[in-house]
């Protein structure tokens, strides 16, 4: 008997983000972050209705100086006014204790505090500037993430561990020792939180790092020593399939672990290129694994020399824009649409078997076979489709298989 090898999650201690539950069993969050000016808030609301609209749950957005600060109300103001309550997150470094302070309104309007341990502050403000942190969270009765970063990692903690392990009989390498530290550093973090009142039902925790392994011993370890909930993510990713191929390997591999209770995907952008693709990144990251439904996946095959045409690529691309761009729509109207699987195959050699396998699928006649398109719905030939009009005839099927197949949501309501 085969078994799934996927685990059960990892127990977490829920926290809330507004309307957002992030742990405890809910499903993993995907998260986001603007590269705009926070400043400039017309671009910045533009680009979180953006992120929101792709289905980031969580956005987040640098909060670096005084008009950002200020700038951030009235970004919360006219995202409510369009309708997007997506919560907002403040990310800070180095001045967030006077940021906060000076800008309630700005303390007000965002959902969760971001806070880095390794530049809360420095020397013997370090204590006091994080304290004033965890005294705001408090006041304002937020949540916050401890976000350790390997690129900014507490200096004097790094260097204690660092004189601690010279003194072992069988010292660490280096590399374990800042592993440990990024580890060190959180836990530590939360710790003192905890001491000053936060509970650990507004803490979150994560230690992000750009190598795949790293990331993966380091959430291993974190994940084994304390229920806080955890946000995962590769930090500085990469650009174009190199990003998201390492972001997805060392996601892939903690969360099939049961780790992770939210993600992000930090992919540079191309230049003039979609913000939001990191959360269709992170989507289809949770989707192709099977732990989150978005929206329908069709599966393509690669082609080979069987088709000598770009014709099924096209097909395969229409109709994967086509569920996109539908998929608003249909997830205003249809309940459990977006568990819907749809397969365009090249030719007769896998086609007819993996369009099988999907709730509809088409098989495409492959470089000297007979110029017809068999149609499959839920494992049964429906129809052969055949001329100048495949794309648009299996475009319908599919409207038809959603009308058909996924009820109503005002009936279930009545
Ligand atoms: S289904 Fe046909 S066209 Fe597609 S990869 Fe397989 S053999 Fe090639």
């Amino acid at each position: 008997m085969t078994q799934l090898l996927l685990k059960p999650r990892r127990h977490s201690v829920a926290v809330k983000v507004d309307s957002v539950m992030v742990g405890g069993g809910h499903p993993v969050v995907v998260q986001s972050m603007t590269n705009t000016d926070t400043a400039d808030i017309a671009a910045s609301v533009k680009q979180v209705q953006s992120l929101a609209a792709a289905g980031s749950e969580v956005v987040r957005l640098t909060v670096n100086n005084e008009e950002s600060a200020a700038a951030i109300p009235h970004i919360r103001d006219r995202l409510a006014a369009v309708g997007c309550r997506v919560p907002l997150v403040g990310d800070f470094h180095y001045n967030g204790h006077t940021l906060l302070t000076k800008h309630p309104a700005c303390a007000e309007a965002l959902a969760k505090y971001r806070i880095n341990p390794g530049n809360v502050g420095f020397g013997r403000k370090k204590d006091t500037q994080f304290a004033t942190l965890i005294e705001l969270a408090l006041q304002y009765g937020k949540p916050i993430r401890i976000g350790v970063n390997w690129g900014s990692l507490d200096g004097e903690l790094v260097l204690r561990m660092m004189d601690e392990n010279a003194r072992r009989d069988e010292p660490w390498d280096a590399a374990a020792v800042t592993r440990e530290a990024l580890i060190v550093s959180a836990l530590d973090s939360a710790a003192r939180a905890e001491e000053l009142g936060l509970p650990r039902n507004r803490i979150v925790l994560s230690c992000k790092v750009s190598g795949v392994q790293d990331l993966i011993s380091i959430y291993t370890s974190l994940a084994a020593r304390c229920d806080y909930a955890l946000h995962l993510g590769l930090t500085e990713a990469g650009m174009g399939s190199k990003g998201i191929v390492a972001s997805t390997a060392a996601l892939a591999v903690l969360l099939q672990q049961g780790i992770g209770d939210t993600i992000r995907v930090s992919l540079t952008p191309e230049p003039g290129g979609d913000r939001a693709k990191e959360v269709i990144v992170a989507q289809e990251i949770l989707q192709t694994m099977g732990l989150r439904s978005f929206t329908p996946l069709v599966t393509a095959c690669p082609g080979c020399g069987r088709t000598t045409s770009s014709f099924f690529q096209e097909l395969a691309e229409q109709i994967q824009a086509h569920v996109r761009s539908q998929m608003p729509i249909w997830r205003e109207q249809y309940v459990g649409v977006e568990d819907m699987t749809l397969a365009v195959m090249g030719c007769v050699v896998n086609g007819p078997g993996e369009s099988k396998h999907a709730n509809i699928g088409i098989s495409l006649p492959g470089t000297g076979e007979a110029p017809v398109a068999p149609v499959f719905i839920d494992g049964e030939k429906a129809t052969t489709l055949r001329g100048e009009h495949i794309a648009e005839e299996f475009k319908e099927m599919v409207e038809d298989y959603v009308r058909t197949h996924y009820p109503r949501r005002e009936a279930l309501a009545g």
